[in-house]
């Protein structure tokens, strides 16, 4: 259930929705997605949908994952990104395999809790996790290549632009639920560029942290 040809099935589907970047489609075919949910559970890991994690939360739909990565890498070799919304710890795992360092940022202390173990497990020594709110990003670190943040705000935080390289991207679903958008937001100097990709369905980002 969890073999190579189950995962190719997976891979196959991306391909099959649109999912082009052969190296994201690499990357996904190689990060084993069933380490990344509970054990009840890892028998649904390679059906392309998303599952429970706890906390009212999920480990994204593997398409939304390939998605996003493939447009927050846009062909570009990426030196540091910043990912808000730890989660799982899955789409992290993604992002080690694609960026030098990884900076993922978790408002639930019990979830990253056990995403920093899995990466521990996976040796993904390239990921630096911090329990905050991911609104503020995580200055310190900055500025990134690129940010992707896997809730919803309803409104774009600005703080995150600001921790932006030039000619960096964000990458983030923005609105209430049921009228989310996928946006892709290019930084150019002290304005930016923002294109609406497609409709998204997204936990919300959240205020505060969870011990
Ligand atoms: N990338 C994750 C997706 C997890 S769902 C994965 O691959 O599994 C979104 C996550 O965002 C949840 O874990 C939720 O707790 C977290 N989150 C919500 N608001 C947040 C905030 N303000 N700061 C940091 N994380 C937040």
């Amino acid at each position: 259930m969890t073999s190579r040809r189950t995962r190719m099935r997976l891979i196959e589907r991306l391909r099959q929705e649109g999912i082009v970047n052969e190296e994201v489609l690499g990357v996904m075919a190689e990060v084993p997605r069933h380490i990344f949910v509970d054990e009840a559970l890892a028998h649904r890991a390679y059906e392309n949908t998303a599952l429970p994690i706890g906390h009212s939360q999920t480990i994204s739909q593997p398409y939304i994952v390939a998605r996003m990565t493939e447009l927050l890498c846009g062909g570009n070799a990426l030196e540091s990104v910043l990912e808000v919304g730890t989660g799982s710890g899955y789409q992290g795992a993604i992002l080690a395999h694609l960026a030098k360092q990884v900076y993922t940022v978790e408002r639930i202390d019990p979830l990253l809790d056990r995403a920093r173990k899995r990466y521990a497990a996976l040796k993904l020594n390239n990921i630096h996790t911090k329990l905050a709110d991911g609104h503020w990003g995580w200055p310190e670190k900055g500025p990134f290549d690129a940010i992707m943040v896997t809730a919803a705000p309803d409104k774009l935080p600005e703080e995150l632009l600001g921790q932006l390289k030039e000619g960096g991207r964000l990458v983030i679903p923005i609105g209430e639920d049921g009228k989310q958008y996928l946006s892709v937001i290019t930084r150019r100097g002290n304005e930016c560029e923002e294109e609406l990709v497609e409709a998204v369905r997204f936990v919300p980002l959240l205020g505060g942290v969870v011990r």
